[in-house]
């Protein structure tokens, strides 16, 4: 039996997981949750596993929680996640909160030799060389993403000698079939019908830019350790193939399956087991898969994370903080779809060079807001 904290559980990944969790009661059990701050929401999550302890980033008034007779262990507060994974009793972490504050718990994880099960962007393209030294001593990491648990699942038994590169695949997002010269006035509304998968609105937004699929790249150079320019993407509109790796002798493994969350999520919670899951079955009599290459003069965003990734960690710090803060704007309706790539160019030029410790890459993060804030 695996003691799985999930951080994040009122998110999209979160309640999944939740889900699998109930589903494989004789493999894994919820001992810790999180919320940032909808706590009633939490609290009815998780009510029908009774975890010992629960979390909240806000700050709570309470100690324990009576799920009847037991009581849970209430952690609360700023650095309440970070508290919880440096000294909280779990065997797997579940890191799916959203933005960089799931940097923090992580390098707390790995560095007491926990495993990791990462569903949190922001880790590895803000901290990315951080994890990357935690990881030298003895925790583990576990992608969650459905790309990288693609790669993950193809790797399985593969020296890292015989790999030629990674090729993530993307689905194109919801504006994909646009006309270019009709996208810069593209709507929230438009934007938010992803056509494959539902996940929160943030990443969604970040589909249809690709700054998703940008940061996606980051993540997979530092989780597979290959360079830049062995790891390609391509547009997969059906999100069939979930990603492939090619090797030396040109043989191309991919792992396909049907577009569910709860597959990758499961296989992160059990790996090295593979259980049966609450997933539909793929059918791949009389369907056609199609690929094609990333069009830059749709997708400029994708570029802007790649030059941002070459300039070093703190241009990446930089244009998730930049993005994060767009995507909120455009949501709100205060600025246009276009104006996404221009600011977020803007945004990002003036930081570059390295950030030694989370101190600092939490230094720039909040530089680089107050950069782009200034800017509108
Ligand atoms: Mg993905």
């Amino acid at each position: 039996m695996k003691k799985v904290a999930v951080l994040g559980a009122t998110g999209s990944v979160g309640t999944q997981a939740i889900e699998v969790i109930r589903a494989n009661s004789a493999a894994l059990c919820l001992c810790a949750a999180s919320c940032h701050r909808q706590w009633e929401k939490l609290v009815e999550t998780v009510a029908p596993l009774r975890p010992a302890t629960l979390i909240t980033a806000t700050e709570n008034a309470l100690l324990s929680y009576a799920w009847g007779e037991e009581r849970a262990t209430v952690y609360s507060g700023k650095d309440a996640l970070t508290r919880y994974a440096r000294e909280g009793d779990y065997d797997i972490l579940l890191v799916a909160v959203t933005g960089i504050h799931g940097l923090a718990p992580t390098l707390a994880a790995l560095e007491r030799g926990k495993t990791v099960a990462l569903a949190n962007k922001e880790t590895l393209v803000c901290g990315g060389h951080l994890v990357e030294k935690a990881l030298e001593k003895v925790g583990k990491l576990v992608p969650v993403d459905s790309e990288h648990s693609a790669i993950h699942q193809c790797l399985k038994g593969e020296e890292s000698a015989s790999v030629e590169k990674l090729i993530l695949t993307c689905s194109g997002g919801a504006l994909r079939s646009v006309p270019i010269a009709d996208l810069a006035k593209a709507t929230p509304q438009e934007v938010l019908a992803h056509p494959n998968w539902s996940m929160g609105n943030k990443i969604t937004v970040d589909c249809a830019t690709m700054v998703n699929k940008g940061f996606e790249v980051v993540e997979a150079h530092y989780l597979f350790n290959l360079p830049y320019e062995n790891i390609e993407v391509l547009l997969h509109p059906e999100s069939t193939v979930h990603s492939m790796v090619e090797f030396v002798d040109g043989a191309v493994m991919a792992q396909l399956g049907t577009p569910d969350m709860r597959l990758p999520i499961q296989y992160a919670l059990t790996y090295p087991l593979r259980l049966p899951s609450l997933c539909a079955k793929l059918s791949l009599a009389g369907k056609s898969l199609h690929f094609q290459a990333v069009d830059g003069e749709r997708y400029p965003c994708f570029g802007e994370v790649l030059r941002a990734a070459c300039r070093g960690p703190a241009a990446l710090v930089a244009l998730n903080a930049a993005d994060e803060y767009l995507v909120e704007q455009f949501l709100l309706g205060h600025i246009q779809y276009g104006q996404i790539h221009t600011l977020l160019a803007k945004a990002t030029a003036p930081f570059s060079g390295d950030c030694a410790t989370l101190d600092e890459v939490l230094a720039v993060d909040e530089k680089a807001r107050e950069y782009v804030r200034s800017l509108l």
